[in-house]
């Protein structure tokens, strides 16, 4: 099948399992480029490993730690003359070249919210590693059946207490316009956002797998957050979504306490805005996205979800004197290059400055844009789009 882009808004509804395979082998490569991981993780879980900042966790431990991984995400599957969503190919891609290098991956494709896709996941574990000792979070979605009421809630992405109006960006035409985001009518729906985005999730996934002892001795885990700049604030670190941050970072002393006899610890890691298929659906971000890339990518500074999985791998959660460097909340920054002062001050002058008609000189709004069509597998260089692909790739582990 010749398989072209096809988009609907910040969603695009195809994937090309060729240009995920190439995604996945450029992060390969730089984990190795980087060299091991002096005492990194050998058996890893990672919740939410198909895309994003999961994806570049499981190949950083893979690749760069020698890890076994079970990766756990919730993709439509590919079949013949049916497209597979890009987290699938990445799958695919990812336990292809993990099984050639002699690595242990197995995946479990299902809603990891669900007691059943838990239960099913330490199966798997105590079947074939007996233990994990690191457990990454990386879920980020819009919706949660909740495992225990059956009530379904749906996250929103708004301000709370006033509106809130700012520049944003169509990053397909880049038309730079204002956007007025009302804020929550009530505290459902910041209530809701916290069951979909905040730790009960986390919480039960960790008592769970130390109930059935599937958590080595010293075991860690870590869930991802963000802080971001104050610009942001009223739609991020102050609107609904911060509220479900502050909640999973609340749930990290409840973890300490569960993980204390086993020697354990958890993190919350604070990370980089980046291009994924989460971000892009946040309004203003983008924007803000495209111009901090400019500045840090002028700087030498630019990272993407691997260098920054790599970075807190090698020197937040696994340094050689066994150290975890947080700042005075207890939190991993690795986020430190993108909120360091200068960076911030040059965004938030061009922040004030941009216009449509500068819009491409002053930020990178083709470097966003060219990651969001790399993240389903488009625009990838050395891959030939005018060629037939075999959409109907599989993921090994996972039986159709
Ligand atoms: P993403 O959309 O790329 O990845 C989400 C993952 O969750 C995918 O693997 C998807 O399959 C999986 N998933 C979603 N719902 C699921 C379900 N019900 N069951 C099983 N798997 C499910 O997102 P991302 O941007 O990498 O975000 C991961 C985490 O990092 C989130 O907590 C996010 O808030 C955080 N974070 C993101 C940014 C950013 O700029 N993108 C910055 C800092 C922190």
């Amino acid at each position: 099948m010749i398989i072209q882009p096809r988009t609907r808004g910040f969603i695009c509804l195809t994937a090309h399992p060729d240009g995920a395979l190439q995604n996945v082998k450029n992060q390969i490569e730089y984990v190795k480029s980087k060299g091991a991981i002096k005492n990194g993780p050998k058996s890893v879980l990672v919740i939410g490993a198909s895309t994003g900042f999961g994806l570049s966790s499981r190949i950083a431990t893979a690749f760069g730690s020698g890890a076994a991984t079970i990766g756990v995400f919730f993709e439509k599957p590919a079949s013949e003359g049916k497209l597979g969503t890009a987290g699938w190919y990445n799958s695919a891609a990812f336990e292809k070249e993990a099984h050639e290098a002699g690595l242990y991956a197995k995946s479990i494709n299902g809603d990891a919210f669900s007691d059943e896709v838990k239960r099913q996941t330490i199966d798997l574990i105590k079947q074939d590693l007996g233990q994990v000792d690191l457990v990454v979070y990386s879920l980020a979605s819009p919706r949660r059946t909740h495992p225990k009421t059956g009530v379904v809630h749906s996250s929103v992405l708004k301000p709370i207490g006033k509106p809130y109006t700012n520049k944003t960006v169509d990053f397909h035409t880049g038309i730079v316009s204002e956007v007025t985001i009302a804020p929550v009518e009530n505290d459902e729906d910041i209530l809701n956002t916290i069951a979909v985005m905040g730790g009960e999730d986390w919480k039960f996934w960790i008592q769970d797998l130390k109930a059935a002892g599937a958590l080595a001795d010293g075991v860690k885990t870590v869930a991802y957050s963000y802080i971001g700049p104050e610009l942001t604030f009223p739609i991020y670190r102050n609107g609904t979504i911060g509220k479900a941050k502050n909640d999973l970072e609340a749930t990290v002393p409840v973890l300490d306490d569960l993980l204390k006899d086993l020697n354990g610890k958890s993190y919350v890691s604070v990370n980089k805005a980046l291009v994924t298929q989460s971000s892009s659906a946040i309004p203003v971000v983008p924007l803000y996205i495209s111009l901090l890339y400019k500045v840090m990518k002028a700087k030498g500074t630019h990272e993407g979800t691997i260098e920054q999985m790599q970075r807190l791998l090698a020197e937040r959660l696994y340094t050689e004197n066994g150290t975890v460097p947080v700042d005075s909340e207890g939190r991993i920054r690795i986020d430190d290059w993108e909120m360091a002062d200068d960076v911030q001050a040059e965004v938030a002058q061009l922040w004030k400055e941009t216009t449509t008609e500068n819009l491409s000189q002053i930020s990178d709004i083709e470097g966003y844009r060219k990651e969001f069509f790399n993240l389903f597998g488009f625009e990838v260089d050395g891959i030939d789009y005018e060629k037939e692909a075999n959409e109907n790739v599989q993921v090994p582990s996972i039986e159709s």
